[in-house]
């Protein structure tokens, strides 16, 4: 009697410990998940100093901008 009292403390004890690692999982705020993003770094624009999330930013040798204009008008 005693070993299945047991049994259900420990599974008891499991089960908390469980639904407590999930909701801490739950509370960090830079964790990437189904809606949210992981954080992104973000790039200024060469031209006009527009800060830009690294993905959206264009890329030309060493410089970064906004858009496509952007990067035309600078090159001119
Ligand atoms: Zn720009």
């Amino acid at each position: 009697m005693n070993l299945i009292r047991l049994l259900v403390i420990a599974a008891v004890v499991w089960l908390a410990y469980v639904l407590f690692k999930r909701w801490l999982e739950g509370k960090k705020p830079q964790r990437p998940g189904p809606d949210g993003r992981p954080q992104e770094r973000m790039v200024k624009c060469d031209h006009c100093g527009v800060h830009v999330p690294e993905s959206q930013a264009l890329r030309s040798g060493d410089q970064t901008y906004c858009s496509p204009e952007h990067r035309d008008a600078h090159r001119r």
